[in-house]
């Protein structure tokens, strides 16, 4: 509570040092410390409502479209036939809420850490925990990294929308996870995962994405923008174990109608292209570890 002053929400963490998003506060609906993290949720006065997690803001009802239609459609769009998911964290129910969308998903598995994150986000973030009543989804409350030694070879797609690699979530950033989840994916399964901020952690970027292409013959690095993540910007890596795959040109493209049916706000066909051009001082540093595997392609391994 020390980050709420004179009405005020300060998110301050030693992940962004020296700076600071902060948002009007209107009234404090929920505040609790959960068997693992903090867990505020606030109505603030123009983002509508917003949940924090160990003083780290997870998302407004203002924005959140943008992170959650993109970490899910840019990989959805991309697999042939995304029949079973995987969803790994994502307490709030806005990448469920998206992946359920999707025309060809059967069956959605989640496993979630923390019970409670899901508990104040169906009373509090309705809209983005909506689809938690959705027949496709079988939700496990658990640990990620646990979860995925026990499965082996059963998802097209697994999306990890976890918090910050301080806390929880701390094992979801390593390679072991990656190997875990390569395993996990069937022979032609793909992975998106939160990938930090180009502004603030090319250095872990960096590092995952050199792993990710000593497993992986496809990988690359995407980005959104977001007005409330550190920085307004946030990235996503993407894998694949089908060397055909190439996330930049998805196989399924929508035309206008099918955006407006699926209620997107954020994702389009042009949107999810243009999300993998990176700006020039992440593309020199990420196209530096070009050609740790040959067969790898896209921009942040430096083709083009
Ligand atoms: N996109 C948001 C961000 O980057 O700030 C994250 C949103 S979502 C609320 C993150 C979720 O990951 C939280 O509900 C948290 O409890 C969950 N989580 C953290 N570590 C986890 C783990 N090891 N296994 C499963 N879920 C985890």
């Amino acid at each position: 509570m020390d980050r709420l002053k004179d009405g005020w929400f300060s998110e301050v963490n030693d992940l962004w040092p020296g700076q600071a998003m902060s948002l009007k506060v209107e009234e404090v609906l929920f505040h609790e410390k959960s068997k693992y993290q903090d867990v505020i949720v606030f109505k603030s006065a123009t983002y509508g409502n917003v949940l924090v997690l160990d003083g780290v803001i997870q998302c407004t009802e203002r924005d959140e479209f943008s992170y959650q239609e993109m970490l899910a459609h840019i990989p959805l769009n991309s697999h042939p036939k995304p029949r079973k998911v995987l969803i790994i964290g994502g307490g709030d129910g806005g990448i469920l809420r998206e992946v359920v969308k999707h025309p060809d998903v059967e069956q959605v598995d989640q496993c979630e850490i923390d019970e409670k994150v899901i508990e104040v986000s169906k009373k509090y973030l309705p809209e983005m925990a909506k689809s938690y009543s959705s027949p496709k989804l079988k939700l496990h409350v658990g640990d990620g990294f646990e979860y995925m030694k026990k499965h082996q070879g059963e998802y097209d797609v697994i999306i990890t929308d976890s918090s910050d690699p301080d806390g929880p979530a701390e094992s979801l950033f390593k390679q072991s996870y990656y190997e875990l989840m390569k395993t996990a994916l069937k022979p032609d399964g793909m992975l998106s995962c939160q990938g930090e901020c180009l502004w603030l952690h090319m250095d872990l970027i960096k590092k995952m994405l050199t792993f990710c292409k000593n497993l992986f013959p496809v990988t690359d690095y995407a980005f959104t923008t977001i007005p409330t993540y550190p920085s307004g910007q946030i990235g996503f890596v993407l894998c694949s174990k089908n060397p055909d795959t190439v996330f930049r040109e998805p196989i399924r493209r929508l035309n206008d109608v099918e955006v407006q049916q699926m209620d997107l706000k954020y994702y389009n066909t042009d949107i999810h292209k243009a999300a993998f051009v990176l700006p020039e001082f992440a593309r020199k540093v990420l196209r530096s570890q070009e050609s740790v595997n040959g067969s790898n392609n896209g921009e942040a391994n430096g083709s083009n």
